[in-house]
């Protein structure tokens, strides 16, 4: 039966979503808050310099592939991939780093170099990450997180001391150089929690990372937004930005419609991809599946202080993508997760897309984006965006070994404040709740509200977690849950 559905947001979940529920013949709109699209994933551009806000790293090929055949496309069909060589580098003291390759046998010889047998350890380690892999991202994550029984498979039955066990503490039985193990640890950072908090059943981000390798689209990560909303138009969607939604409204416990700027619009179905615990605030209390107390106990993905630069000169010794590992990378973490508070001495991601993508900047420029974790909730001032500013200025020039404050010519910060404003994000988060072994599938909060008739949720908060490829697959669950409902 053909619905009206209305959509809020325009993230990748709500993208995909739109793309799977109008290829099922329903008349589908988004309504995004912003005035573009791609929500966390959204660009801008200033004085020749092009920026991608949020997600840089462009991981697990095969689910963006697996998106486009669900609608007889290729990937290809929409944007161009290149893969990075080194995929990145990490630096540990002034010129002192190691890079990782886009091939397994070439990582394996960095690592023997670096601690004597670390290489086939490392081989055994990928095996079973790959085999995780095969478990998790080809069937598991493809389940809606309704029931426990879905993670009960025979083959997950052989796994169960994997849900028991930690990344961080499997890691550190086979490998013992630090370097080597803060590498391995740094794949599960994605999923939002510290790697003694993530199960060992998720050391499958360290075959995306490598095994699958980093890639980029030609032009940025927009370029994958702006594909999927090349498919969502083709498939009849309607996209409507500058579209705040105000309140949901309920009548005899069933979505009928939505508020924008004081105009009601009436649906048969509301799907939300906003952060589920802003879109509740949008229902009467009443109407809330969780409570304040409920979003208060879980632990939240890091939010992040960003800076976007523009330089007026190329910038030398250094990657596309590059992880400044040479503070305490464990303080840091307790500086996130234990004892929430500003880094004394923070570890951070540089990345500089125009050393791949001449069209990033200008001729003879370089496009950089900076990036440190912070706990989610925490004070934000312009003061404190400008003192951390100078702290990794200063450690990027020493580490590199090259002066280049003088040649900024462009800079916009984004922090905590910015989150919540900008995407209504709870605690400002980056990207949404943690992937711990409490917080995973049937035990996230649910794609179908459990108080509202019509009402259901996509996203990095719901199932199956943080990430670009996860938020395709959620809004793949939930358009089939939406389906199987009418
Ligand atoms: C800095 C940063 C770096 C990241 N790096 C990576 C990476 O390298 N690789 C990776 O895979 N992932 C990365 N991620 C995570 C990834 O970007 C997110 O998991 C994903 O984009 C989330 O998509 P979403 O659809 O769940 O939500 P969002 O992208 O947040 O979309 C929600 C949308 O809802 C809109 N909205 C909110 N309230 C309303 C309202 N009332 N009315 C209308 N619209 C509303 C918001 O404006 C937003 O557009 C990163 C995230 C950030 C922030």
């Amino acid at each position: 039966m053909k619905k009206t559905i209305s959509i809020i947001g325009s993230g990748f979940s709500a993208l995909s979503a739109s793309c799977y529920l109008a290829q099922l013949g329903h008349t589908v709109t988004i309504y995004e808050k912003n005035d573009s699209i791609g929500g966390r994933a959204r660009q801008f551009k200033s004085n020749g310099f092009t920026f991608d806000m949020g997600p840089s790293w462009y991981w697990m090929p095969d689910v963006f592939e697996r998106f486009f055949q669900d609608f007889g496309k290729k990937q290809s069909d929409y944007y161009e991939l290149i893969k990075l060589n080194p995929a990145y580098r990490v630096y540990f003291g002034i010129d002192d780093f190691i890079n990782i390759y886009d091939n397994l046998e070439a990582i394996k010889s960095v690592f023997e170099n670096i601690e004597k047998g670390s290489a086939k350890k490392l081989q055994a380690f990928i095996n079973q990450a790959k085999s995780n892999y095969d478990i998790a991202i080809k069937d598991l994550v493809y389940r809606p997180g309704v029931s426990p029984l879905e993670l009960i498979t025979p083959k997950t039955i052989l796994k169960l001391n994997q849900f028991i066990s930690n990344v961080s503490s499997d890691i550190r039985k086979e490998f013992k150089n630090e370097r080597l193990i803060q590498i391995l640890e740094f794949p599960v950072l994605f999923l939002g929690a510290k790697p003694s908090k993530t199960p060992s059943f998720y050391n499958f981000m360290n075959y995306a990372d490598f095994g699958l390798g980093t890639w980029h689209p030609k032009t940025g990560m927009f370029d994958v937004v702006r594909g999927i909303k090349k498919l969502a138009l083709e498939l009849g969607v309607t996209i409507k930005t500058n579209s705040a939604i105000e309140k949901i409204i309920v009548e005899n416990k069933t979505a009928k419609g939505i508020v924008i700027n004081g105009t009601v619009i009436h649906s048969d179905i509301i799907l939300s991809g906003a952060d589920y615990q802003h879109t509740e605030t949008l229902l009467e209390k009443e109407h809330r599946a969780y409570s304040d107390k409920y979003w208060e106990g879980r632990v939240f993905a890091p939010s992040s202080l960003l800076f976007f630069v523009g330089f007026d000169k190329k910038i030398e010794n250094i990657t596309h993508h590059a992880l400044f590992f040479d503070v305490d990378f464990n303080q840091h973490a307790a500086d996130i997760y234990d004892e929430p508070k500003w880094p004394e001495a923070p570890l951070f991601y540089a990345n500089f897309p125009s050393k791949t993508d001449s069209t990033a900047a200008p001729d003879g420029m370089e496009t950089g984006f900076f990036l440190i974790p912070l706990a989610p909730g925490i004070d934000d001032s312009e003061l404190l965006r400008e003192k951390y500013f100078e702290k990794i200025i200063n450690r990027f020039e020493e580490i590199t070994q090259q002066k280049i404050k003088k040649n900024i010519i462009f800079k916009r910060s984004f922090c905590k404040n910015d989150f919540v404003a900008d995407y209504n994000a709870y605690k400002g988060n980056a990207y949404g709740m943690a992937n711990t072994l409490l917080q995973t599938a049937f035990l996230r909060p649910k794609l179908k509200s459990k108080k509202v008739r019509n009402l259901y949720f996509t996203g990095q908060l719901t199932v199956p977690g943080p990430g670009v490829p996860p938020a395709l697959i959620s809004g793949k669950l939930v358009a089939e849950l939406i389906q199987k409902s009418l």
